[in-house]
């Protein structure tokens, strides 16, 4: 069995560890978007494939494909259900935060952006390098402070700060944080998970208003789970169905 693990997240990383201890022979694949990656045992491919098609090309060297990318990794995730149409295709997706009836959810990085500026001056933006230029009209006035992985290409407006860190984060240290910035409001998706859940606790401890963009729609007709043993089974199952076959 040799299995292509779409990564970039905690969940392929920690299923990647449990699939080479247990012999399975796994690729993971990173986008190749942040300069210092958190490598994952096993082979390691780093780079986009190149649309469906080329993905469908390199699916020649695979019996199965697991795809844990991030909830909000919208095209790896599409692109992996229209070029599984022969390859056991399963989507590792971890759910979304227990909704709280204090948060604002917005479809959109623009509806957060609006929100953000109705709500409050000095919002704290933790959505990601790739969504900042989303948030520059409604807030480049606003004193952000903005917190992503590596630093962003754009021009950041002058009133805005950054800060580059990885989680996961304390809770004592997102409490610092939001009162050094005298932050008012928070924005984040809906990554769900433990890495970035202590901002959330943080700011529900201080009554900073939360501004949550909602998860897009998974991928249609495509098996998925919810957690990294229910994966694992999947492809242990199928390593079981091929030695029946065999
Ligand atoms: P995306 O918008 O869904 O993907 C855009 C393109 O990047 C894909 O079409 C593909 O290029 C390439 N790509 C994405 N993930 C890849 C992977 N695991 N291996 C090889 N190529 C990949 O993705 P994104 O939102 O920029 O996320 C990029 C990576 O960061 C993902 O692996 C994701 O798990 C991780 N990540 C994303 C977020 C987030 O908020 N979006 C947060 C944490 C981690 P080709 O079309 O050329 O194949």
């Amino acid at each position: 069995m040799r299995l292509l693990l779409l990564g970039g997240t905690s969940e392929a990383r920690e299923l990647a560890a449990l699939l080479v201890e247990a012999g399975v022979d796994v690729t993971t694949s990173l986008a190749g978007r942040v300069a210092r990656p958190r490598l994952p045992v096993g082979g390691i491919r780093i780079g986009g494939f190149g649309g469906v098609p080329g993905l469908r090309a390199a699916l020649a060297d695979y019996d199965a494909v697991v795809d844990a990318t991030h909830p909000f990794a919208l095209g790896m995730t599409a692109n992996a259900a229209a070029a599984c149409t022969d390859v056991p295709l399963l989507r590792l997706e971890r759910p979304g935060w227990d909704p709280d009836p204090s948060w604002r959810y917005v479809d959109t990085h623009e509806e957060a952006a609006a929100t953000a500026a109705a709500l409050g001056t000095r919002p704290f933006l933790t959505v990601g390098r790739q969504e900042l230029a989303r948030f520059v009209p409604a807030l480049d006035r606003h004193e952000a402070l903005v917190r992503v992985v590596d630093a962003p290409d754009l021009v950041l407006p002058s009133a805005w700060r950054l800060l580059t860190s990885r989680g996961p984060y304390s809770l004592e240290g997102e409490l610092d944080l939001l009162r050094e910035h005298r932050a008012d409001v928070l924005v984040t998706k809906d990554s769900g998970g433990t890495y970035t859940w202590p901002k959330m606790a943080a700011a529900r401890e201080l009554d900073v208003p939360i501004v949550v963009v909602r998860r897009p729609p998974g991928p249609a007709g495509v098996p998925t789970v919810h957690d990294v043993a229910a994966a694992f089974d999947w492809v242990s199952a199928l390593i079981e169905g091929d030695r029946r076959g065999a």
